[in-house]
């Protein structure tokens, strides 16, 4: 259901995610729930009257009043530095929402889920991580995450233990494939390369196109249209490849 109109927003939580980026929780009352994908607009506005609006995915999913926005900060940005250093617990926004409809993934949705990530557009996907667990359909959904390094991971922890988890012994979770791409500095141990991503590396980490999966890609506007080039020039259907991108570079 989408919501028209400005709600106040009790800050409840705050987690530091990464030395830039750290989740927010919002308690909103009467919020209606959202779908995985969906995001908000949240506006503040100073001591003057002046008013700033930005969009910001939900990394939560599901029936709540609580909803989790996980926000990096763009430097001499004017609202994600705020949002990052500046809100407590206590606060109050002000947020419009759930927004959007394409780039939205529900569990009953059939067949494979290609999920592609660079730095902080991972947040409506990890929604949809989360979903397809809650679901017990997480087989189906694989997740590719490029990051700079793995300390520049959001949801790092909680990503890497899902890999952790899947197919372990006796676990009755069915856990989302995470595979890491890392562009400045790769981890201890990693037998991979660091470096931007290329044909070979998202055709060795997603499904492959004669699986027709549906595929979600989400970051700055440069790295989605990287990507997407990638995935057609794979044979992957433009149709079934959906994007969200978070504007800079
Ligand atoms: C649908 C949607 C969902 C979004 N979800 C999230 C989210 O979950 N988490 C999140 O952190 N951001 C998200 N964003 C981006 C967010 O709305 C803001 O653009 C971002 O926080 C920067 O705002 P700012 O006011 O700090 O910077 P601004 O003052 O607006 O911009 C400062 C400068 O930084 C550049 N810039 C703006 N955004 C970026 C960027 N992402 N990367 C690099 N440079 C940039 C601008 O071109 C400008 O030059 C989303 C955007 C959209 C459209």
């Amino acid at each position: 259901m989408i919501v028209a109109g400005w709600r106040p927003a009790r800050v409840v939580g705050v987690t530091e995610q990464t030395a830039s980026s750290r989740s927010i929780l919002l308690d909103v009352s009467d919020w209606p729930g959202n779908d995985p994908g969906q995001h908000v607009d949240v506006r503040l506005t100073a001591e003057d009257g002046y008013q700033a609006v930005r969009s910001y995915s939900l990394a939560s999913s599901g029936d709540s009043t609580v909803v989790e926005l996980g926000v990096d900060e763009i430097p001499a940005g004017e609202v994600s530095p705020y949002l990052v250093r500046d809100v407590m617990v206590g606060d109050e926004l002000e947020v419009k929402g759930p927004l959007g409809r394409f780039f939205v993934w529900r569990p009953d949705q059939e067949g494979p889920v290609q999920l592609i990530a660079g730095g902080s557009g991972i947040v409506p996907l990890v929604a949809m991580v989360r979903a397809a667990e809650a679901a017990g359909v997480g087989s189906s959904m694989r997740l590719l995450y490029s990051v700079r390094s793995a300390a520049d991971a959001m949801f790092g922890d909680e990503l890497r233990n899902d890999a952790e988890g899947n197919g372990a012994a006796g676990s009755e979770r069915a856990a989302v494939d995470v595979r890491w791409a890392y562009t400045r500095s790769a981890p201890p141990g990693w037998n991979g390369r660091a470096g931007r991503l290329d044909a070979d590396a998202v055709a060795a980490a997603v499904w492959p196109a004669d699986r027709r999966p549906l595929v979600f890609v989400c970051g700055p506007t440069g790295f989605v249209e990287h990507v997407s080039r990638i995935l057609v020039q794979l044979g992957h259907d433009p149709e079934r490849v959906r994007t969200e991108r978070f504007g800079g570079s």
